[in-house]
């Protein structure tokens, strides 16, 4: 795998580390003061992202809240990730791509069979299924989420769509969790549309504890 981005260490020490196959979900604890980072390796691949206050998920992320209160509709470095009951979840600390997207929300099966007459063998709204049912959350809980590496462009007429992604190999987002969040993520599997670039490829993913 190429890397070409050069990275700044967060502080602390590596408690997590694992890589993401292509089309696979993943999610985890990430406590209070805790630096998520999320490598995109082989670059131009969305992951689609959510989290909740790890003691009670209805307080989850909340899209329209983390557009509205810095009045920006797209996440970068400095963009806090705020709940539905305005609490911080996690701030992008750093960000070397420099534009994710947080209103087309995941691809499904459903989605694809409507735009494209079609589908993919998975889905991110499948894998978000799959990974919060393992915490004994069912699927009321997932919202319109973070599409991290993914590029949508907004014309001035209100034209939007999913255009090919900025994201270089090694490209990457740390998350500051601003309290205890459950992360639970899709790496995208979509393969009809330009969000996965020429098609699914793995991400990694740590854990640094201050
Ligand atoms: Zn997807």
């Amino acid at each position: 795998m190429t890397d070409t981005v050069v990275k700044t260490l967060p502080a602390g020490t590596i408690r997590y580390d694992e890589v993401v196959a292509a089309r696979a979900p993943w999610s985890g604890l990430v406590r209070k003061g805790e630096i998520l980072r999320l490598v995109d390796l082989e670059g131009q691949q969305a992951i689609d992202f959510l989290c909740y206050n790890a003691n009670d998920a209805a307080d989850r992320y909340h899209a329209a809240n983390t557009i509205k209160i810095p009045g920006q509709v797209y996440l970068n470095k400095g963009s806090v990730l705020w709940s539905v009951h305005a609490h911080k979840l996690m701030t992008i600390i750093e960000d070397s791509c420099g534009k994710h997207d947080t209103i087309f929300g995941c691809c499904s099966f459903a989605l694809d069979e409507v735009r494209y007459g079609a589908t993919n063998p998975e889905s991110c709204q499948r894998n978000f299924e799959r990974e919060l049912a393992k915490h004994g959350l069912g699927p009321e809980v997932i919202v319109s989420n973070v599409n991290f590496f993914m590029n949508v462009p907004i014309e001035k007429d209100g034209t939007a769509g999913i255009a090919d992604s900025l994201s270089k190999p090694g490209d990457y987002v740390d998350l500051r969790a601003e309290m205890d969040v459950l992360a639970v993520l899709s790496n995208c599997p979509e393969a009809l549309n330009p969000a996965t670039g020429s098609g699914p490829t793995p991400i990694r993913v740590q854990i640094y504890h201050p």
